[in-house]
Order: structure tokens, then C-alpha cells, then sequence
């Protein structure tokens, strides 16, 4: 599985960010998802790539990282030091040092949501569908891409994420509490 952006769709409101921070209670500073502004008409929400060959795995000296058979890059708390080796190394800022616990903790693509046949918290919060969970081994689509402007270096760690490009936006407005084109 991975993420599926669509640039386009993206109105930059952090309500995938937001969810991923009450899902996950993480601490205050710290959010394993991100919404940054790269360009006046691009937005992107980022967080672990669960990344087919992640440089976490392999730089942490205490194996603290496992990729589970669907792709999930888990992290476990109990064997990290905080050496942060992960931190630096990963293109996509990831792993989130906390200096309180003196842990490293990141995305685990909301497994315990998904064992359950849920959505990822970012994905059902995306009131536009910009963020989707896709099963990458079979979604086809000529018109994606695999990196956008503003994103990091896809080459190393071969992400798991795919992108729509940036066509003429799409307004978006509220009428009657409901979300109009
Ligand atoms: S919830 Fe969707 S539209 Fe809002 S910032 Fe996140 S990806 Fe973009
Ligand atoms: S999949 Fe879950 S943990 Fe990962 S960014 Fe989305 S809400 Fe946060």
C-alpha cells in the first residue's frame, strides 16, 4: 500500500495533519504529518513514505525499524536510543526525535486503523480526496507521477507515494456545509 496525492486537489487546510496528531496523541512539536506550502499553488502533505528500500532501516544500529510484509515501516520504541542516525538520513524528515522521552517516533501508516479495516486518520479526514491509500501494485493511472516540485529526492529510497500533477486548481467553497467545486 502507499499514498496517493493529488496536488491539485489540495486546499492546504491541515485537516489530514490535525487527524494524524489527535489519532496518534502525539507530543506537543511533534507531527508526523505535515502540510507545507512550496509554491503559491502548491501544497503538499507529507509524512513517511514507507519507502521500498528506507534509509531508517538501514542506518539504526539497534534494528529499531521493521518493514512489515505490506510495506509498513514500523518503528519500535523499546529498542531506540535516540541516536537520531534515522533522522539524518531520511529525505523526508520523517522520524520525529522527542527530546522529552528521548525517542524517535514516526507514520506507522495507522496500522492499528487499518488491521481493522479502517482508513488511515489523514486519508479519512481529506475532505477533498487529495490524500488517498492506494494499493500501488496495481493502480495504473498514465497521468501519475512519481515526485512533484518541492519534493525530496526520490532516488535513494524509492517512496511509497504516488502523485497527480498540478493542472488548473480547482476553488473550493462551504455551501450549506457541504463542499462545492
Ligand atoms: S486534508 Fe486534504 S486538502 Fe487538506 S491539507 Fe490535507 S491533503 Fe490537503
Ligand atoms: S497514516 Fe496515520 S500515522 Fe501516518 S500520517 Fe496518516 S494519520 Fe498520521
Amino acid at each position: 500500500m502507499g499514498f496517493c496525492f493529488n496536488a491539485d486537489d489540495c486546499i492546504g487546510c491541515s485537516a489530514c495533519e490535525i487527524a494524524c496528531k489527535n489519532e496518534n496523541q502525539t507530543p506537543s512539536g511533534i507531527n508526523w504529518r505535515t502540510v507545507k506550502k512550496v509554491s503559491p499553488e502548491l501544497f503538499l502533505s507529507v509524512s513517511c513514505n514507507h519507502c521500498d528500500n528506507p534509509e531508517c532501516f538501514r542506518v539504526c544500529p539497534h534494528r529499531a525499524f521493521t518493514k512489515r510484509r505490506d510495506g509498513i515501516v514500523e518503528i519500535n520504541q523499546n529498542l531506540c536510543d535516540g541516536c537520531q542516525l534515522c533522522v539524518a538520513a531520511c529525505p523526508y524528515h520523517a522520524p520525529k526525535f522527542d527530546p522529552e522521552s528521548h525517542k524517535v517516533s514516526k507514520c506507522q501508516m495507522c496500522y492499528p486503523r487499518q488491521d481493522t479495516g479502517h482508513l488511515p486518520a489523514c486519508v479519512e479526514a481529506c475532505t477533498t480526496n487529495a490524500l488517498k491509500l492506494v494499493n500501488l501494485g496495481e493502480f495504473n493511472n498514465p497521468n501519475i507521477v512519481r515526485s512533484l516540485p518541492g519534493f525530496p529526492d526520490i532516488s535513494i529510497t524509492s517512496p511509497s507515494i504516488v502523485f497527480f500533477g498540478q493542472k488548473t486548481r480547482k476553488r473550493y467553497f462551504l455551501s450549506q456545509g457541504r463542499l462545492k467545486t
